[in-house]
């Protein structure tokens, strides 16, 4: 049994944007110990899909489908049985640690948070908090529970912000764009720490990122997103050797290489929201293969060469 199983999720937003769907069908897994990408550009839908799988959707969002987390269903559940999977059985970290960790609580409330929460004596608490900052790489933890977030760099809070998810030692970890605010040499930094906590912890783990080159240094598996909908999904070293979608092509092309001669070019046009999409396929308008076609039949995900795509022409094209 899978982790995480998301079954033709669709989500639309409460209110007057009722009508307008921003995802449609989306359908993903992650198994114990499996590191997973999700990659799009911004407003693709893959925040939202994190969200739904900690049951943070906006109030009154209308959802189908499923949503199961160790094989219960995060939408039919109870408000006190979800805070309570988010405490022990799925942990999500965020963009922006600042935005995320109260600043005017000190750093040792925040990781012994979850713990104290779920009935750990507080001494427990400071000691496994501890173990935590140091397994992150935070110099001097005793020390550093004392202090207040700004006394921290993003990168130093971003790796507070990965021990207090782990505190209850989830068996699964969303991690939504975590090192987009962060330098280079730290985001290089924290996916190492990442990629190490997820192999000792058998962790399963959703890594939601834009940067197809950034999710490659972490994940074994790839889906990629475009406009509300899953278009490709291939084990990682595929997907870069021969993508079967047009719009994953257009990502790897758009991304600068050091070995590379030719330089990167963009895709052209802006990415389309779920709501403004054509019957047809969303990326058309972007697509250098479309075809007439293209603008009427939606493209359904479907199996091709151990590969999954939604494209009418993927044979042609990939
Ligand atoms: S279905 Fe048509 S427009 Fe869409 S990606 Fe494939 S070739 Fe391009």
């Amino acid at each position: 049994m899978a982790l995480l199983e998301i079954e033709n999720l669709s989500v639309r937003l409460a209110g007057p944007d009722a009508a307008r769907p921003i995802l449609d069908e989306v359908s993903l897994h992650v198994a114990q110990g499996e590191a997973v990408g999700l990659v799009g550009e911004s407003g693709s839908g893959k925040s939202v899909t994190c969200r739904a799988v900690l049951g943070l959707l906006p109030g009154g969002a209308e959802t189908s489908g499923s949503v199961r987390v160790g094989g219960e269903d995060v939408l039919a559940m109870p408000a006190e049985r979800i805070r309570a999977l988010r405490r022990t059985r799925a942990a999500m970290i965020f963009q922006d640690p600042r935005a995320s960790i109260n600043a005017v609580r000190r750093i040792g409330d925040f990781v012994t948070e979850g713990l104290r929460a779920g009935g750990t004596p507080y001494k427990m608490a400071l000691e496994r908090a501890v173990e935590l900052l140091e397994a992150v790489g935070i110099q001097e933890p005793r020390a550093a529970l004392r202090r207040y977030p700004h006394q921290f760099s993003g990168g130093m809070l971003q790796r507070v912000m990965i021990a207090g998810a782990l505190a209850a030692e989830p068996p699964l970890l969303l991690a939504d764009e975590p090192t987009t605010a962060l330098d280079v040499s730290t985001q290089a930094e924290v996916i190492a720490i990442l990629a190490r906590l997820r192999a000792e912890r058998e962790m399963g783990m959703l890594f939601v990122t834009h940067d197809l080159e950034l999710a490659s240094a972490i994940c074994d598996r790839i889906y990629v997103m475009y406009a509300g909908r899953i278009v490709e999904e291939q084990a990682t070293a595929e997907l870069f050797h021969r993508p079967r979608h047009p719009y994953t092509a257009g990502l790897l092309a758009a991304t600068p290489r050091l070995e590379s001669e030719t330089p990167p070019h963009g895709i052209p046009g802006r990415p389309l929201s779920l709501a403004d999409s054509p019957p047809g396929c969303a990326f058309a308008q972007r697509c250098a293969h479309a075809h007439d076609r293209c603008d009427e039949q939606r493209p359904e995900l479907r199996t091709l060469d151990g590969a999954s795509v939604a494209c009418l022409r993927a044979e042609e094209v990939g």
